[in-house]
């Protein structure tokens, strides 16, 4: 059944066609040298898709967030791991919607071309998680320059990026009537901050996602870098979530789909008992079971697409698609190892690094809970939970 109109089709068909030049095995040896995919960001730049959201006054493909999903979905469904630039995409949000003028073209036309890489987002801490509010980094104004100390945890891609938005505190925490308040956004030029002030160490991590920790020593950021408002920086962090959500649940899609797709392959052609694995109901019904909630999490992710596109209220919607599409492909990872039996864990499979991958979207950018209780709270009227 095909209900793409012919337009999200030919962007489908292109993507499909560009990831085919970038081998599974290409992912799998960045994904062992913990290398970054710096000729496949090349050429998804070059084609226009990074620059999918930025309007086409700054230089960029002025389309909307459901297209925008197809490009990350169709880049995990290849077998790649859109993780390495999928912000590229969507951290810009922040400035094209709160940016002064002057900002606006500084940045996005070389956001668009690539030229500039805006790709790094510094909200996590080590010591408040997700507690963001009581987030500790400091940011105090002195002069015509902000001074900032602390400390982030899991910033991915800032090796590998030119600007950061950095939320930290400017106005210390028993001093606002309302904790969400006295946070604000700066953009961070990564290129001087490393030599002004900012130590980034990489962290080993289980996936190959360039995640770093960050530690800020007096580093000064220029007045003219505050983004928005001062002391409503929460607000413009909270304003590109929803973008976000829904953007990484297309990804969990792609990545769905391509294990339903490796399952029924391999379900096919191993032969057990003299009969394929597949002729089995034990091993077919999962994976049925497996499409059936991919798809039906599709659905959520269209419904948050076209809301925000229209410039409607889908904040519920965001959150339920990344829940559902995030379950959905975790599932069927999980099913494609079991249908793989003891070569799902052959690297030369892929189907390892996959199922690492896409176990980060129950977890990052928001842990299932969270969601639950946004639901829970906002859409049902219950009690705040936290
Ligand atoms: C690979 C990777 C990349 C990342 N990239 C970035 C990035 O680029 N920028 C950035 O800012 N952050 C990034 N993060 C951080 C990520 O957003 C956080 O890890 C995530 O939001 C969870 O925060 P935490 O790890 O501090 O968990 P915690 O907040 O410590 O929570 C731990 C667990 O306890 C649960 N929990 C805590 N409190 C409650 C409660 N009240 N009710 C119910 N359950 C609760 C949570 O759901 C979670 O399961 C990244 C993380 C990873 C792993």
């Amino acid at each position: 059944m095909n209900t793409e109109t012919e337009h999200i089709a030919a962007i489908r068909e292109g993507v499909r066609d560009l990831c085919s030049n970038y081998s599974e095995q290409y992912w799998l040896e960045l994904d062992s040298s913990r290398g970054y995919p710096t000729e496949f960001v090349s050429a998804l730049t070059e084609a226009g898709y990074l620059s999918a959201l930025i309007p086409e006054q700054y230089g960029g493909s002025g389309l909307g967030l459901e297209e925008a999903c197809v490009i990350l979905e169709e880049i995990s469904y290849s077998g790649g791991h859109p993780g390495a630039c999928h912000a590229q995409m969507y951290v810009m949000g922040s400035v094209l919607r709160h940016g002064s003028d002057l900002q606006k073209e500084k940045y996005l036309p070389g956001v668009a071309d690539g030229s500039i890489r805006l790709q790094s987002f510094g909200v996590t801490e080590p010591n408040t998680g997700t507690d963001t509010t009581s987030l500790k980094t400091m940011a105090v104004k002195k002069g015509d320059k902000y001074i900032v100390n602390g400390q982030k945890v899991w910033i991915s891609r800032v090796q590998h990026s030119d600007l950061m938005l950095l939320l930290a505190r400017t106005t210390p925490l028993d001093q606002v009537e309302k904790k969400t308040r006295g946070l604000s956004t700066f953009i961070v030029d990564l290129n001087e901050a490393v030599k002004n002030g900012l130590t980034v160490n990489p962290i080993d991590s289980m996936i190959n996602h360039h995640s770093c920790e960050l530690f800020f020593d007096n580093l000064e950021i220029p007045e003219e870098n505050l983004l928005g408002e001062e002391n409503n920086g929460f607000r413009i962090i909270l304003d590109s979530m929803n973008a976000e959500r829904i953007l990484i649940a297309a990804e969990c899609i792609g990545d769905g789909r391509y294990f339903v797709d490796k399952a029924v392959r391999y379900a096919t052609d191993r032969r057990v008992f003299n009969r394929p694995i597949g002729q089995n109901q034990g091993v077919q019904f999962p994976i049925a079971r497996c499409s059936i909630n991919i798809e039906a999490a599709n659905l959520m992710v269209q419904k948050g697409a076209r809301l925000f596109d229209q410039e409607q209220r889908c904040g519920a919607e965001a959150n339920m698609a990344k829940l559902l599409a995030s379950e959905a492909s975790w599932n069927a990872a999980d099913m494609c190892m079991e249908v793989h039996g003891g070569f799902a864990f052959a690297r030369e499979f892929h189907i390892e690094r996959k199922f690492r991958e896409t176990r980060l979207y129950r977890t990052a950018p928001i842990s299932t809970n969270f969601i639950l209780g946004f639901v829970a709270e906002h859409v049902l009227g219950l009690p705040r939970s936290y």
